[in-house]
C-alpha cells in the first residue's frame, strides 16, 4: 500500500500529510454553546482515540464557548462553519485549530479575504468542505447531474478561491453519500492535487448501514493510500465513529496499536456461548496498549487451528476451555474461568 503523496500540514499540535498517521476525526453532537458537555464528550474520545475533534460554530456565543471548551482538552479542535465569515474569524480569535468552510457561500470575495487573512496571520489551516448536496447549479448543469467530475471541480474552483488570497494551508474534503461517487472523486483529486485529504463518506446513515459504506469507501480510498485523516459519520454516538475508524484502519494493517479480536462464525460444532463470550473479550481488551491477536473459538476440534494466527486465544470444548497460543493448546480449564485466564495472560502480557 503506497501512500499518495501530500503536503504536511499541521492541525495545532496534530501533523497530518506527507507521512504522518492518518488521523482520525469525529464530531460533537452537543450545541457548541453547552460547554461542559462538550468537553465530557471530547475528553471521552480522546480517551477512546479521537485525534481531532470538530465542533459546529453557529453563533458568537458557540464561538465562545469554543474557545472554552479548548482550553480544557488536548486534541486540535476544528470549527464548523456555515455562510457566516464573522463566525469563522471569532472561531480562529477563540483558538480554533482549523477552520471548516466552503469559500463559495462565505458571503463574497471581500468577507473570504477577510477570514483568510485572520488564518494567515494566525497560520491556521482553512478545510474547503465540497458536499454532493450543494453542488452548484452549473456544475451540475454542465455534468448532467451530480457527478464525481463536478465534485472535484467545485472543490478545486474555492481551492483556487483561497490559493488567490495567496494562502496555501489547505486541506481538501470531497463528500458524498454515494460511496463509488465519493471515492471517484477522491481519486481524481488526488491525481491533481496534493493537498492533504479529509476523507469520508457522509450521511452514511445509521451505525450499521454507515459502518458498511464507510468500510467499504475509506477501505478502497486507503488501500490506494488516499486519505490523511479519516472521518466516519454515523447517526449515532461519536464513540462508534473512533472504534469504527480504528477498526477500518487496523483492518488495513495501517495502525497497529490495541489488540484485535477475531472469532469464529459459530456452527453447529459450538460447545459454548461464543456471541456473548466474544463481545466480552472484545469489552475486555479494547484498553489495552498491545499489538496482538486475540481469538475466540467455538469448539476444541477446528478451534485450535483455526485460531493459529492469532498471539492468543480461547475455544469453548466439552464442558471444558481451553487456552491456545499461536495454535497450540497450553490449558484445559473449566468454561466459567476462560475468561478470567485470558485476563490474566494479558496482563503479563511480555
Ligand atoms: S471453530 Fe469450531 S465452532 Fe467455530 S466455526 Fe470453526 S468448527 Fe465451528
Amino acid at each position: 500500500m503506497q501512500r499518495k503523496f501530500t503536503r504536511e500540514i499541521k492541525i495545532g499540535n496534530v501533523a497530518i500529510g506527507g507521512n504522518n498517521p492518518i488521523a482520525i476525526q469525529s464530531m460533537c453532537n452537543f450545541p457548541t454553546e453547552d460547554t461542559e458537555k462538550n468537553v465530557e464528550q471530547i475528553l471521552a474520545l480522546e480517551k477512546a482515540g479521537c485525534e481531532i475533534i470538530r465542533l459546529t460554530v453557529p453563533t458568537l456565543e458557540a464561538a465562545k464557548s469554543f474557545g472554552e471548551i479548548k482550553k480544557r482538552v488536548h486534541i486540535p479542535c476544528v470549527a464548523d462553519i456555515h455562510f457566516d465569515y464573522k463566525m469563522a474569524i471569532a472561531a480562529m480569535e477563540n483558538g480554533a485549530d482549523k477552520i471548516r468552510i466552503n469559500p463559495g457561500n462565505i458571503g463574497g470575495k471581500e468577507k473570504l479575504a477577510e477570514v483568510v487573512k485572520v488564518a494567515k496571520e494566525r497560520n491556521i489551516p482553512i478545510r474547503v468542505g465540497v458536499n454532493s448536496g450543494s453542488l452548484e447549479k452549473d456544475l451540475v448543469a454542465k455534468y448532467n447531474g451530480v457527478t464525481a467530475e463536478g465534485l472535484v471541480e467545485s472543490a478545486l474552483d474555492k481551492v483556487r478561491m483561497i490559493e488567490d488570497e495567496g494562502y496555501e494551508n489547505i486541506v481538501i474534503s470531497i463528500k458524498s453519500s454515494n460511496v463509488p461517487m465519493c471515492v471517484e472523486a477522491y481519486e481524481r483529486i488526488s491525481e491533481v492535487s496534493d493537498y492533504p485529504l479529509h476523507v469520508g463518506i457522509t450521511e452514511a446513515g445509521t451505525i450499521y448501514a454507515g459502518n458498511i459504506k464507510s468500510a467499504v469507501g475509506l477501505g478502497i480510498l486507503l488501500h490506494e493510500g488516499i486519505g490523511d485523516t479519516i472521518r466516519v459519520s454515523l447517526t449515532g454516538d461519536p464513540l462508534e465513529e473512533i472504534k469504527s475508524a480504528k477498526a477500518i484502519l487496523r483492518s488495513l494493517g495501517i495502525r497497529k496499536e490495541g489488540i484485535e479480536v477475531i472469532s469464529c462464525p459459530t456452527c453447529g460444532r459450538t460447545k459454548i456461548d461464543l456471541i456473548g463470550l466474544a463481545n466480552q473479550v472484545e469489552e475486555m481488551v479494547k484498553d489495552y496498549p498491545l499489538n496482538i491477536k486475540v481469538a475466540v473459538m467455538g469448539c476444541a476440534v477446528n478451534g485450535p487451528g483455526e485460531a493459529k494466527e492469532a498471539d492468543i486465544g480461547i475455544a469453548g470444548g466439552i464442558n471444558e476451555g481451553l487456552l491456545i497460543k499461536k495454535g497450540e493448546i497450553v490449558k484445559k480449564l473449566p468454561q466459567s474461568e476462560l475468561l478470567g485466564a485470558l485476563k490474566a495472560e494479558l496482563d503479563n502480557w511480555k
